[in-house]
């Protein structure tokens, strides 16, 4: 498939055909080629545009050739979404994208029990889904180290600076790991953008869509 050829696994790849994805989007052509060859990424891109598989498909790629279980309180990739509604859709999508493989995604928001969150943190999680004030909540409870993990997106970025979320992301970037791959999604690209986009990503390939 096309998917196969810019370096998706194919175990990911099979399940968008059944989705009626046949033809990556601009987004997906313009990034998950860079992506796959472990490039840092600033994507200027609207939601609609088909974001999602561009970060999530290569991040399942990568997650299945290393083939190891997170270490517990660990997660192997971190995506920071401003909401609970963006969180749940990102969850939705890369459950769909993961069927039929051993890669497992948890959802962390605010509003939810944290004691259970706490609990399945525990033996430790693939893929973390979070918004930055209940990732800060779980941190400051010994919930999760994020020292382990090597791939990391923020998603809507401009709207979690909107949301006043940039101390809890400037703390977060204090405690990931220097070994990792960072991708870095927003609509738009004010002055405070430039500076989180600074501190997070490393010699970036830029996209536009
Ligand atoms: P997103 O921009 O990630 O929120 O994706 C918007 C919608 O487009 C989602 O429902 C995806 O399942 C769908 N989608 C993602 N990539 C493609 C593609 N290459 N072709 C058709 N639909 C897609």
């Amino acid at each position: 498939t096309p998917f196969t050829r810019m370096g998706i696994d194919p175990r990911v790849a099979i399940n968008l055909s059944g989705m009626g994805i046949e033809t990556p989007s601009p987004i997906q052509e313009k990034s998950i080629p860079a992506i796959v060859e472990g490039r840092d990424l600033l994507g200027l891109a609207q939601t609609g545009t088909g974001k999602t598989a561009a970060f999530g498909l290569p991040m399942l790629t990568r997650l299945l050739k290393a083939g190891r279980r997170p270490a517990p309180r660990t997660c192997s990739a971190l995506i920071l979404a401003p909401t609970r509604e963006l969180a749940t859709q990102i969850a939705n999508n890369i459950d769909s994208y993961a069927e039929g493989t051993a890669i497992r995604q948890f959802r962390v928001v605010g509003g939810a029990s944290i004691n259970v969150q706490v609990q399945r943190l525990e033996r430790g999680v693939d893929v973390l889904i979070a918004t930055p004030g209940r990732l800060i909540d779980l941190i400051e409870r010994g919930a999760i180290d994020l020292s382990k993990t090597t791939y990391l997106v923020l998603d809507e970025a401009d709207q979690m600076l909107d949301i006043g979320f940039i101390h809890a992301l400037r703390r977060i970037s204090k405690l990931l790991s220097r070994d990792r791959q960072t991708l870095l999604f927003s609509a738009t690209m004010p002055k405070l953008m430039e500076e989180l986009a600074d501190s997070y990503l490393t010699d970036p390939v830029r996209v536009a869509v």
